[in-house]
């Protein structure tokens, strides 16, 4: 189903937002206080407009309320991105993301009922240095303090091996997800499926059982 979003603030993270929401078929209304961002984001957008995004009235005028999400992408003018989310949650916006700057920022957010606070600078950061740090893991998603999805390569040590025989619940407490090969993907392996080497194992669990599994499984 076609969600619609708008997006708030076309600095570098929220245009790229708003940009691949778009390439997927969404419906994204791209609003920013700056002509020239609304320009440059026309083309990648349903609709680009030009709003100071701390005023109710414009935003009641572009009809926020009835988009699904809201991704509020203000960046050092923490003020406007702390008033803009307050008066979206005012006026009952479902689903309000929005990008904080720090800590303060982040506490604020929470108490006024923002939905989601993303900080896209620590999580890709976070990223990158698992990525760096093991040559096993080639990507990371932290989904709390204690729990992530990793994707790691296959090595000899379980190649030829089905999950049945590697067993990897049981021995590591995680969950393979997903298998990739090459461009094929593997979205619901079954017990019998064979691993290969340099398969991309798609793997869910307790930080602490993906390590193990990391070190001495795979
Ligand atoms: P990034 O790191 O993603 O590039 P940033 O942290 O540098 O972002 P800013 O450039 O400070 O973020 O802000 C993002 C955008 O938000 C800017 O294009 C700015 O014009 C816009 N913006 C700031 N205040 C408002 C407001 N009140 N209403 C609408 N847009 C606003």
């Amino acid at each position: 189903m076609k969600k619609q979003f708008a997006i708030i603030g076309l600095g570098r993270f929220g245009s790229s937002v708003c940009k691949q929401l778009y390439k997927m078929g969404h419906e994204v209304l791209a609003v920013d206080a700056r002509d020239e961002k609304v320009d440059d984001i026309t083309n990648f957008s349903t609709h680009a407009v030009v709003a100071n995004a701390t005023d109710e009235k414009a935003l009641q005028a572009l009809g926020i309320r009835n988009f699904d999400y809201v991704v509020v992408a203000i960046g050092d003018d923490i003020q406007s991105s702390i008033l803009c989310t307050l008066v979206l949650k005012e006026m009952n916006v479902k689903s309000v993301w929005v990008k904080a700057q720090n800590h303060y920022h982040h506490k604020v957010l929470e108490k006024i009922g923002a939905d989601r606070i993303i900080h896209p600078e620590h999580d890709m950061g976070v990223r990158i240095a698992q990525h760096l740090a093991s040559e096993k893991i080639i990507d990371y998603i932290e989904l709390s303090e204690d729990y992530s999805i990793i994707e790691l390569i296959a090595s000899e040590k379980i190649a030829n091996q089905s999950l049945a025989q590697l067993n990897i619940r049981a021995r590591y407490g995680c969950t393979v997800l997903g298998i990739k090969r090459g461009e094929e993907m593997n979205i619901s392996p079954l017990p019998n499926d064979l691993i290969y080497v340099d398969d991309v194992l798609i793997v869910i669990g307790h930080k602490n059982d993906l390590k193990r599994f990391e070190l001495e499984g795979i």
